[in-house]
């Protein structure tokens, strides 16, 4: 048989069981379908080049059949039959990638006044989208019920956005100047608020800087008898510890790592902080190399967050315009003012740390890591949904990874983390068409990755511009 008629009886035989039983995606409501650009029953993309998120080589001139939400058949034009009364897209000098799977989001962005984060539950969802985020993990929660209702409401075509791996609140002890986290009185009262969470639907849990041992060990047995995973930015528990206790995942990477301060008190975060320790360090020494192997050999996933770092490090890039027009102008002139005070200093450790940063990514990556990424929209401000994923993207890149690894990092690699790979994070037949289109080819230029026009969501398209365009001023607000 030809190869092209093979493959058309083979699509007819995959697609005709299947269709039967496929869900209807759930009726969008009129604020969500506002932004909807394409909507039909079989949608086909042509003329794509497909990156698609494995790592492999990006291929041009290819066709993705899509319908009621599904990947049915990918290959080269020419392979696969175009059903018909398709609604059929030209993606000639378009690329087409997974949906990003990143991990160290949230809906929350600083306020300036303390540390007090407000959520943007409006703004933040639409910029994920936007951005071409099609499932997240909101690495930290300071809006206790908001997430978990954001994400029923996603879920059911209420309210637009990824879909959400919804993180319970905080995880910590006394000493945190944050009022919306609950100090943990105990391991009891740990374990108590992994369950109470669990059993509300959170499917994430994280540990945060004053965290001790036992609490930690405590959060660690409840979630793993749940089958829940646990991430921790750390401070009073090192990564060795937390390696040793089962711990999953670890946030932002060496920059917070407590391990390498000398007089170190179990249970404790340093009083002077772990800056000094880590400025100190080799990367390249054996102290740093020894702990990568262990976290490779532990399966301990380490999240990038080189996005919020770069806005502590003088001489670095703003927030570009798009991300600067979306804040609400209050939030806008904080973030630029302490953008100067930043600029001007002279000896920051930040440009030390940060380079260190880098390499500390690029190694634990070569050495078989399990390297994820996310943005962490937190700091001073100018960390801004959608925009930052990008970003986020560029950095890894700039650390030394190539286009195709980093794509694989906030896509594949993401969804793997989450347990959901079977279902997103490649393009592949049988996959729900979570996909962003952009313009270009970020497998060669990275920045090109910042060019989305099409979001597709369980293959109905979001029009990245109009989503973008209707937070303008938002951000900082709600
Ligand atoms: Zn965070």
């Amino acid at each position: 048989m030809h190869p092209r008629i093979l493959r058309y009886a083979l699509f007819v035989l995959c697609v005709t069981p299947f269709a039967a039983d496929a869900q209807p995606s759930p009726a969008l409501a009129p604020d969500v379908r506002q932004f909807v650009s394409v909507d039909a029953p079989v949608v086909v993309l042509t003329h794509a080049r497909v990156i698609d998120g494995t790592g492999a080589p990006a291929r041009a001139e290819q066709t993705i059949v899509i319908e009621r939400g599904v990947i049915r058949a990918s290959g080269a034009a020419g392979d696969v039959a175009i059903p018909p009364g398709a609604r059929v897209l030209d993606l000639s000098g378009r690329s087409v990638l997974p949906g990003l799977v990143m991990v160290h989001e949230h809906m929350f962005y600083p306020s300036g006044a303390g540390s007090v984060y407000n959520e943007q539950a409006f703004s933040f969802p639409r910029l994920y989208l936007a951005g071409g985020v099609t499932t997240a993990r909101t690495a930290g929660n300071m809006a206790g019920y908001a997430d978990l209702e954001l994400k029923r409401a996603i879920d059911a075509g209420r309210a637009v956005g990824p879909a959400l791996d919804v993180t319970a609140p905080y995880l910590n002890g006394p000493g945190l100047p944050i009022y919306q986290v609950h100090a943990l009185t105990g391991p009891d009262d740990a374990r108590e608020m992994v369950a109470h969470w669990a059993d509300r639907g959170a499917t994430s849990l994280k540990a945060y800087m004053q965290i001790t041992r036992a609490q930690l060990e405590a959060v660690i047995a409840e979630a793993h008898r749940r089958q829940l995973k646990v991430t921790g930015h750390l401070c009073s528990v090192t990564f060795r510890e937390a390696a040793a206790l089962g711990i999953d995942n670890l946030e932002h990477g060496l920059v917070v790592a407590s391990d390498f301060v000398s007089d170190k008190r179990p249970d404790e975060c340093p009083a002077g902080g772990v800056t000094a320790s880590i400025a100190a360090l080799d990367v390249a020494g054996e102290p740093v190399q020894s702990l990568i192997r262990e976290l490779v050999a532990r399966r301990v996933a380490v999240t990038s967050t080189l996005t919020v770092f770069e806005t502590f490090t003088p001489g670095r890039p703003s927030a570009p315009q798009g991300a600067l027009d979306a804040m609400l102008p209050e939030a806008r002139d904080q973030y630029l003012r302490r953008r100067v005070q930043i600029a001007t200093q002279s000896n920051s450790p930040w440009t030390a740390l940060f380079a260190k940063e880098m390499r500390f990514e690029r190694d634990f990556f070569r050495a078989g890591g399990v390297l994820l990424a996310g943005t962490d929209p937190t700091g001073y401000g100018g960390v801004v949904a959608g925009y930052a994923n990008h970003r986020a993207l560029e950095l890894l890149v700039e650390a030394g990874l190539t286009p195709l690894e980093a794509i694989r990092v906030a896509t594949l690699n993401g969804a793997q983390y989450l347990g959901r790979a079977d279902s997103v994070g490649t393009i592949a037949v049988g996959k729900r068409a979570d996909l962003m289109i952009v313009r270009g080819d970020p497998s060669a230029r990275i920045a090109d990755i910042a060019n989305v026009e099409t979001v597709f969501k369980g293959g109905v398209g979001f029009d990245s511009a109009r989503l973008f365009a209707s937070v303008r001023g938002r951000v900082g607000l709600h």
